[in-house]
């Protein structure tokens, strides 16, 4: 596998308190129950969470690869990854790194929604992983969701890359959403009223409320070159709490064609997928810890892109 083109975007970090604040003056426009404050992020080894680190702190930055161009019309299968190749082109070879992507589809042998979820150990191997990827089951259109420990994704990845430690982190509880906004691109909007390049990592736990997600089928063989097929093709469900989401969140795009906004959710009770928005606005309830990312590695930029799929 060649080297990915790498990027490094730099971005701001605010003093975290400035950050509580923004997001305590604006979630309270969407949501009624907001609460936003600096905690101890709790031991993320631990049951719901089952990460791969205890933390998400320490040299946190955000790794943009790949895209919906790989994808759409027609999918490039060719474009895969290793997580190796990512610790490596973020500069930290031991790298916690959870977040959403494809799945290896030379691997799974058909199309499939990744939760990514590793520690590596520095020398190109990984000390845990506990990754996932959800997938149609061709015999009854319902969802599958496996696990897998093959260090390895298809076409594209958003993940937060951090070494995993212990440490400070941005906890926002949200519950009975009142704004037409879901919780991250709420989240997302009043991150960029601070007119800066803005990128947050991010596990967030739903714990009260089903939730529509997505999966993509496999390939189509036809291509998809408009939202109205994009829309024919993909498959929506319900998913019921609790559920883990892994992802991040970026104020904008600085013209890098970044994914600002993307999330994918496991569970322990057979669902998992692409999050696209909550159900019962009065039921929902959030739960989310996030850390400010130093700066975005955009890792090979696709040529063409689309704003399909996304
Ligand atoms: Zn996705």
């Amino acid at each position: 596998m060649s080297s990915p083109t790498v990027n490094k975007i730099p971005a701001h970090v605010p003093p975290l308190d400035e950050v509580v604040k923004v997001l305590n003056d604006g979630l309270k426009k969407n949501f009624t129950n907001i609460s936003v404050s600096v905690v101890d992020c709790p031991d993320l080894t631990q049951k719901p969470f089952t990460l791969a680190a205890p933390g998400l702190c320490g040299n946190a930055r955000l790794a943009d690869v790949g895209g919906p161009g790989f994808l759409l019309p027609l999918p490039q299968k060719d474009k895969k990854f290793t997580y190796r190749q990512i610790a490596e082109s973020v500069g930290l070879p031991g790298a916690f790194m959870i977040g959403a992507g494809a799945g290896p589809c030379h691997i799974v042998g058909v199309n499939s929604e990744l939760m990514k979820n590793v520690k590596m150990d520095g020398k190109g191997g990984v000390t845990k992983i506990n990754s996932h990827i959800a997938k149609v089951n061709p015999k009854d259109g319902g969802c599958v969701l496996e696990t897998i420990d093959k260090p390895e994704f298809s076409l594209m990845g958003n993940f937060l890359c951090s070494d995993g430690q212990p440490g400070k982190v941005i906890e926002v509880k949200a519950s009975n959403r009142t704004g037409e906004e879901n919780f991250m691109s709420s989240m997302r909007i009043y991150i960029f009223s601070q007119n800066c390049l803005f990128p947050m990592g991010s596990l967030l736990l739903l714990l009260y409320t089903n939730i529509y997600y997505l999966l993509q089928p496999d390939f189509s063989d036809k291509p998809l070159d408009s939202q109205e097929k994009v829309n024919n093709w993909l498959k929506f469900y319900e998913m019921d709490a609790i559920l883990v989401c892994v992802g991040e969140l970026v104020s904008h795009d600085p013209g890098y064609d970044l994914r600002v906004e993307h999330f994918h959710c496991f569970s322990d009770h057979g669902q998992g997928g692409h999050y696209h928005f909550d159900v019962t606005p009065k039921d929902v309830e959030y739960r989310g810890y996030f850390v400010l990312a130093e700066s975005i590695y955009r890792i090979d930029q696709p040529v063409q892109t689309t704003q399909l799929g996304r």
